[in-house]
């Protein structure tokens, strides 16, 4: 890993912060944020090192998104105040999305960790730990991901409605980030390694309405796509209702924007849509993904999807069938609905069972599985940009313009007959294709 930039004078002996980050890339980049201040106030600091030590000061970044990862959570905030308990590590600090959420209740269930933040309470955080938050270095943080791509928050919080989600909750209302503060960010990464920036918020695509009075994703994009050093920029977590289409304008005009759009969907029936409270209809959402495609020939649209929403009936389970089997999405994620306490739709009754709600999740992913396979052959002698991600057992891992990490495809690229180098980008043939992994080799 490259080393950082956070100035560092003279080094104090304080106890080692050990940073674990559970949940979505938002918490990612908070973590990311957090451990650029505390090595930038002299803290020895790691992420999720398995080696723990008897004074280490852990601080779990919790997710309250739905149940499993709430459980999730839990189980490792008592993982670890059981190791206190055994005097393996020093202190235990909670913060993030659950802590936010359930502090009282957590306080009074978990009652040996040492401290418990919200979302929003990073300085306060820092001050526990006898550290400073440091304004110079807004926009410098450690990466916890591979040097050569990086999340990238551009704004916090949601101003949406949606009936199912708890977010608005835990996160607060949308705060834009200024395009300056993000420039100067991107130009910092770009400085330490970084070629990939992956756009995140709750709801990108409200980028600058509460800020600019208008939408200006598109202006943001252009300044990112200005910025040296970044080859791909990519963008995650698009919201249908209102879509800036100015945006295609953009990706179509700049080689480094990546031809790919995650925009969650969620349904397609107009009963689930409306009770979803998603502010858009089952004719508009087709004929925005159309007009998408007609704009941008080639783009590959990735969606996530639940199931077993209440009042969920079979017709509008199969409508969602037919629709992701005539749609063809290009990656496709499935939830099952979980019934979240304090949102809109816990007031209505969670009838369908969860075993039918995995049921229709299950029968969407095989459907998608299906699609991907077919999509996949359609790839085989086509060479692709790769950026190499990793070094896998007796395989180069990279992606296309048109996979996340973690989420989508990977190319796989045999290291017997191949050379390259992590973080670089090669020209690869694909030789033969799988549901989700391509193989290939490099060419000149
Ligand atoms: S857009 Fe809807 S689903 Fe996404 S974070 Fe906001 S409220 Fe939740």
């Amino acid at each position: 890993m490259k080393t950082k930039e956070i100035s560092r004078p003279g080094k104090i002996n304080k106890p080692r912060v050990n940073v674990v980050t559970l949940g979505c890339s938002k918490n990612t980049y908070d973590s990311e944020v957090l451990m650029g201040q505390l090595k930038g106030n002299l803290f020895d600091v790691v992420h999720e090192s398995e080696q723990v030590r008897s004074d280490d000061i852990i601080v779990i970044n919790t997710c309250g998104f739905i149940d499993n990862a709430k459980q999730e959570s839990i189980d490792t905030i008592l993982q670890y105040s059981e190791l206190k308990e055994q005097g393996k590590v020093g202190k235990v600090i909670v913060t993030g999305c659950l802590s936010e959420r359930y502090k009282p209740e957590l306080e009074a269930e978990i009652t040996n960790v040492d401290a418990y933040f919200g979302t929003n309470d990073l300085q306060n955080l820092l001050s526990t730990l006898g550290a400073n938050y440091r304004h110079e270095l807004i926009g410098e943080r450690l990466l916890t991901t591979p040097s050569h791509f990086a999340y990238f928050k551009i704004a916090e919080g949601c101003n949406r409605p949606c009936s199912f989600c708890a977010i608005p909750l835990m996160r607060g209302k949308h705060v834009t980030k200024p395009i300056e503060e993000l420039v100067k960010e991107a130009q910092y990464l770009a400085r330490n390694g970084t070629k990939e920036l992956i756009l995140i918020a709750q709801d990108l695509t409200y980028y600058g309405l509460d800020l600019y009075g208008k939408r200006n994703l598109d202006d943001l994009l252009r300044r990112l796509s200005d910025v040296n050093g970044i080859e791909w920029i990519r963008l995650q977590y698009a919201y249908p209702s209102g879509f800036p289409m100015e945006i295609l304008d953009v990706m179509n005009e700049r080689e480094n924007i990546c031809k790919y759009l995650d925009m969650p969907l969620q349904h397609i029936s107009d009963n689930m849509l409306k009770s979803m409270r998603r502010g858009i209809t089952r004719q508009k959402t087709i004929d925005l993904v159309n007009a998408i495609r007609d704009k941008v020939p080639g783009m590959a649209i990735r969606t996530t999807l639940i199931t077993g929403y209440p009042g969920e009936t079979e017709q509008d389970f199969e409508q969602m069938q037919q629709w992701v089997e005539e749609t063809r999405f290009d990656r496709l994620g499935c939830f099952t609905y979980s019934h979240e306490e304090k949102t809109h739709a816990h007031s209505l009754v969670d009838d369908v069972a969860d075993q039918v709600k995995q049921k229709r999740a299950d029968a969407i992913m095989e459907i998608q599985q299906g699609i991907s396979f077919e999509k996949n052959q359609e790839k085989i002698s086509q060479t692709y940009k790769v950026l190499i991600d990793k070094k896998d057992g007796g395989y180069f891992v990279g992606r296309t313009e048109f996979d996340s990490p973690e989420v989508d495809n990977e190319v796989l690229i045999d290291a017997g007959k191949h050379y390259a180098t992590v973080g670089s980008f090669v020209n690869v043939k694909i030789d033969s294709a799988e549901d989700f992994d391509l193989y290939g080799q490099i060419v000149k």
